[in-house]
């Protein structure tokens, strides 16, 4: 990794988590308004769905398909949630699919670094000042590589950082009756905090999910579902049953498992932004749960 990247992708982790460990002290002296709160939440939405519904499901893993236009907005979305460049990030991830936890994945916990506490923070933060945007474009995503508008977009990829920046700056701005400071205080909230929370619900899935949690379903790796997090990650910390249907567009497989992800998919169908929506039957998922490849009893042993 070349070092102006190493020391960008540093600043890119620390600069978020300064600025949370400053607002949440402020937090306590002077609570967070409403306001602020709600253009969090709204960037949260649309730069983690950026993320999971569009550099994820989509662009990565073609679990659906929709319009060229439909597919930058979400490029632009997942890139306003600053984890790189389109191009890079569907390279790396679709490079963890190939080598999921054995040597060659970008950010297994189980790699290199041991299965312990070191192993989590590489899988979680210290990937991103090593093997991060490692994997080759043209042999991982060659796809995006010969989409002219994909390309445009991952070459301008800080100029949707500043954008990311710049929308919650001036709803603030406009939000509170023109008012600098205040903008100033939604800038720290719903631009560096709200990235600090993508940032780090976004790696929990590489952390979190190839560690700690449950397995039902036959495959290699180590990938896990993981409850508490299905929420905040927006359906996507049901990381095994993705591991071991990738192309599915819903990943909460189990009754109970939400999926916001998928609901969005879901409402795209709906209205005709999404079609050949990746779907796994229920007879393909008993097929790959543990237990179920064991040769049934011949009708002559019964
Ligand atoms: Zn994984
Ligand atoms: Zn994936």
């Amino acid at each position: 990794m070349p070092k102006f990247q190493r020391y960008a992708n540093l600043g890119a982790v620390v600069l978020p988590f300064i600025a949370f460990l400053v607002a949440v002290p402020l937090l306590w002296n002077k609570a967070v308004g409403w306001v602020d709160l709600t253009i969090l939440i709204v960037m949260y939405f649309i730069t983690g769905l950026g993320i999971t519904v569009g550099y994820h499901r989509l662009l990565t893993h073609r679990a659906f398909q929709t319009s060229k236009p439909v597919e930058y907005f979400f490029a632009i979305a997942g890139s306003m949630a600053v984890q790189g460049p389109p191009i890079a990030w569907v390279a790396d991830h679709r490079l963890h699919h190939a080598h999921t936890d054995v040597e060659g994945d970008p950010h297994s916990p189980h790699l290199g670094e041991g299965s312990g506490l070191k192993g989590l923070w590489h899988a979680h933060t210290g990937w991103l000042m090593k093997t991060q945007g490692g994997a080759e474009f043209r042999k991982y995503a060659p796809d995006l590589c010969e989409d002219k508008g994909m390309r445009w977009i991952s070459r301008n990829f800080l100029w949707f950082v500043g954008l990311s920046l710049l929308i919650p700056f001036v709803a603030g701005f406009v939000l509170h009756g023109f008012s600098l400071s205040a903008a100033l205080w939604t800038l720290l909230w719903a631009g560096f905090v709200r990235i600090f929370f993508i940032h780090h619900v976004t790696w929990s899935i590489n952390s979190v999910c190839h560690f700690f949690g449950r397995r039902r379903f036959d495959v290699e790796d180590k990938s896990t579902n993981v409850a508490w997090l299905a929420l905040p990650t927006f359906g996507e910390s049901w990381h095994h049953n993705h591991h071991a249907f990738p192309r599915s567009a819903r990943q909460g497989l189990g009754r109970f498992e939400v999926d916001i992800s998928a609901m969005v998919i879901w409402a795209m169908e709906k209205v005709g932004l999404a079609h050949n929506v990746v779907r796994i039957s229920p007879e393909r998922q008993k097929e790959k749960l543990v237990g179920a490849t064991r040769p049934a009893k011949s009708p002559a042993a019964a």
